[in-house]
């Protein structure tokens, strides 16, 4: 078969690159994440197209930075134009201020506001655009997250026949919540426009089949099969989950390197001997940051022998930094903090280590593989992968994992985790106190079979079945991907 047959289209918000300038000038190369880990391969398989937006008004030569890419890269990349008012409108507004909040159960924090939906409307329109520009008949047309819920609707408006799939990389609420929402029913219009629609977990699918029965009531659902149909009449979507994963072997492989065995080693000798916690996490207020805290203090004051004994180290991404509840949220984090030491610290002991910053590769894969207790309690997240890498990491499988029950991961690692509702301050903090006190063998066990379940649904995995759910299937895609699992598995 032709390698351009069958193209491969992804569209995602951002471009996934990093573009940077040095002593030899202009450099661009693909970002660090788990989407780009997993589609890249088959990618440049398939002489891909990825279309998004660049992130970024720099002023760099990109039609030679796009071409050099797709030399050495095989797939190719386009930027759909965005203005700073495109950005925070349709981006910070209505995208990160109205369905990212909506969409993880935080009501409160939502702004409904008529000008940042229509920006979000014209913004998807532009994406559009790009793409019906760019797509060739018979590609498979794959649009990425809550950001581009409209695109797909808006490329049939435009009169394509492509097959057109799409992913949400973040929960999908219920309808008691999406009722909320003005624009509900052409939210929903929107996403049935796709012939395929991918969520994280089977609630996120029942509530999305939920939703559309309410709104749509002469849908009919066949909800028998492992991807449901829902038959419009003129036409069938297929809706399915497919929980995303990581590189199981780059982080197993990767943790176990010297240099990472060293700097784990470091950071033990500098907490001399304590159990560690670790937390690592984006700001942002879906992740329960300030909630985990008060169940460390809880605690602390509830089992006293945990002091001077047990250190959580917070690890704190910066992440839109422009938006006033982020700000708010990093003020809040820094109080309490500030508080919970100043109470406790004794004998140069410092109950909590606050980083707020990234981690280089080495520093992060160290802390996976050294710290004893990873402590992921997010309010509620599409998946987690810092679970899924954290296992994958603990190649000493001396790792306990305290995971939310609200967090995606849990559908899967929820039965070998301890888990924990974030809410519960005093839950969280006996589940603290039962890790913590864990015996070898019981951590040896959970460990083994958490990281069993990560290598065996890996990201390669995901890839393989999202595709196979594609209706008619895309053979050549197909048959990539299950090689590239194949060699994952090995
Ligand atoms: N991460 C990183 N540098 C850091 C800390 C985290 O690159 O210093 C990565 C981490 O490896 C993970 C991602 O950030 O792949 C976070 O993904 P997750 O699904 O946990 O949360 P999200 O930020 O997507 O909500």
């Amino acid at each position: 078969m032709n390698k351009l047959d069958e193209q491969f289209l992804v569209v995602s918000n951002r471009l996934p690159l990093v573009v940077d300038q040095d002593e030899d000038g202009w450099q661009i190369k693909p970002a660090s994440g788990g989407l780009v880990t997993a589609l890249e391969p088959i990618m440049s398989r398939v002489n891909g197209l990825w279309i998004g937006w660049l992130g970024s008004s720099e002023q760099a030569p990109f039609d030679e930075l796009f071409a050099r890419f797709a030399a050495t890269h095989g797939y190719r990349l386009a930027a759909v134009p965005l203005t700073d008012e495109d950005v925070e409108l349709y981006y910070r507004g209505f995208a990160n201020e109205t369905l990212w909040p909506l969409f993880h159960d935080l009501l409160g924090r939502c702004h409904f506001d008529l000008t940042t939906w229509l920006h979000y409307q014209k913004v998807n329109d532009l994406f559009a655009e790009v793409v019906a520009e760019q797509a060739d008949d018979g590609q498979l047309i794959w649009v990425h997250d809550y950001q581009l819920a409209l695109v797909g609707h808006l490329l049939r408006q435009r009169g394509l026949k492509n097959r057109l799939a799409f992913y949400l990389h973040i929960p999908f609420p219920s309808f008691d919540l999406l009722r909320r929402l003005p624009w509900k029913k052409e939210l929903l219009q929107g996403l049935l426009s796709y012939d395929l629609l991918g969520f994280q977990t089977l609630r996120d699918r029942r509530n999305f089949v939920a939703c559309v029965r309410e709104m749509f009531p002469h849908v009919r659902a066949d909800i028998r099969r492992r991807v449901t149909l829902l038959d419009l009449g003129e036409r069938q979507v297929s809706v399915g989950n497919f929980p995303i994963s990581i590189d199981f072997e780059e982080f197993n492989q990767g943790a176990a390197v010297k240099e990472v065995e060293e700097a784990a080693w470091y950071l033990h000798e500098h907490y001399q001997g304590r159990q560690l916690l670790l937390g690592v996490d984006r700001l942002d207020y879906t992740k329960g940051i300030p909630d985990r805290f008060l169940a460390f203090e809880r605690a602390l004051e509830k089992y006293p022998e945990l002091r001077r004994q047990a250190t959580l180290i917070q690890v704190v991404v910066p992440s839109r930094t422009l938006v006033p509840d982020y700000q708010n949220l990093k003020e809040t984090l820094d109080q309490i903090v500030g508080r919970i030491n100043a109470r406790f610290n004794e004998h140069g002991w410092v109950p909590i280590h606050y980083l707020y910053r990234s981690l280089d590769r080495t520093q992060l894969l160290a802390h996976y593989r050294s710290c004893e207790i990873a402590l992921i309690s997010p309010l509620r997240d599409g998946m987690n992968l810092v679970a899924k890498e954290y296992c994958a990491a603990s190649v000493e499988e001396k790792g306990v994992l305290i995971l939310s029950e609200f967090a995606g991961a849990a559908a899967q690692l929820g039965e070998h985790a301890l888990l924990v509702n974030p809410y519960d301050i005093e839950g969280t903090a006996d589940a603290i106190w039962q890790a913590y006190s864990m015996t070898e063998e019981e951590r040896h066990q959970r460990m083994r079979q958490l990281r069993a379940e990560v290598r065996r649904n890996n990201v390669y995995r995901w890839v393989e079945q999202f595709l196979d759910a594609v209706q008619p299937r895309t053979e050549q895609l197909y048959w990539h991907c299950t090689e590239m699992r194949r060699e994952g598995d090995e």
